[in-house]
């Protein structure tokens, strides 16, 4: 098992990252509950916005030291196999190699890390004031709601514009937020991306496989810059049936398109979300002999 990328980038990396998300969560669910949307508490409410707003912090630097940690990991690890199998089929070195693409890639996968999920908690802190500055709104009375300063128009509208408009009352103001929000947050989808709802550690989970195994790909691709190596092999293990990750299963192809004998890889894996799909060196030797054996 040394010498392949496994289904999963870094399990322990994965894990460790959903768990931190699991911790959070469940925090912020316990401080949320403590609002009480028919009995409005300016101070409630601000103390509650305040240890949301210090949970999505922690959450940032966890998401910061995470990605430190965990990208260089997943590089290294992607590198280290493509490497090995790299050496086996006798590759040589392009000495037109520059060794800075591996720490320029490192960074740039670091970075781009941190932000999916520095946005994610970003959404948390803008969903928790959203339900607060409705419950507030909502509280005050209709009559003055429009008078504050409208976070997101078009959502509120949606939200409260059908019991602004025929004129309801209070009650049913509350009623309207305390609907939404019960969904959401009761089922801990504290995180919203671009018009989805997730809940917190499954997102977690989700951007982690997506994350390390992009990673990995880009190791693998450098090494074959590296190594001057054409030829990949997509991984094999027949577990998803997913029509995209089908069409590239077990298949061979040439990174430059320039093989007359195999495609040229227009996508890498991974493919979808959850795709376990990875790439390895591999080369018309090996697979030569592999056919004389088979
Ligand atoms: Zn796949």
């Amino acid at each position: 098992m040394a010498n392949i990328l496994g289904r999963i980038p870094l399990r322990d990396r994965v894990r460790e990252l959903e768990r931190i998300y699991g911790v959070i969560e469940r925090e912020i669910a316990r401080t949320l509950a403590l609002m009480d949307i028919g009995n409005y508490k300016e101070l409630k409410a601000i103390e509650i916005q305040e240890k949301i707003d210090g949970l999505v912090k922690m959450l940032n630097r966890a998401a910061i030291k995470w990605s430190k940690k965990a990208v260089p990991e997943a590089y290294e690890r992607g590198y280290a196999v493509a490497k090995t199998r790299l050496e086996i089929l006798g590759a040589q070195k392009d000495e037109e190699f520059s060794a800075k693409t591996h720490t320029q890639t490192i960074k740039y996968e670091t970075d781009k890390t941190m932000d999916v999920l520095i946005r994610a908690n970003q959404s948390i802190k803008m969903n928790v004031a959203t339900f607060i500055y409705l419950a507030r709104a909502a509280a005050k009375g209709l009559s003055q709601f429009q008078a504050f300063d409208m976070r997101d128009e078009e959502f509120i509208d949606e939200l409260l514009g059908d019991a602004l408009r025929a004129g309801g009352t209070r009650g049913e103001a509350m009623r309207t937020v305390r609907e939404y929000f019960k969904d959401r947050f009761g089922d801990a989808q504290f995180i919203n991306i671009n018009g989805r709802n997730y809940q917190m550690r499954k997102y977690a989970d989700l951007v982690a496989k997506v994350r390390l195994r992009t990673v990995q790909t880009e190791a693998v691709l450098n090494s074959c810059k590296e190594y001057d190596n054409d030829l990949v092999q997509v991984s094999d293990h027949g577990s998803e049936f997913i029509d995209i990750c089908l069409e590239y299963e077990g298949n061979v192809y040439s990174l430059s398109g320039k093989s007359t004998t195999y495609p040229y890889l227009p996508e890498y894996p991974p493919y979808h979300p959850r795709c376990q799909h990875s790439i390895l060196p591999t080369s018309e030797v090996a697979l030569e002999v592999r056919r004389a054996n088979a």
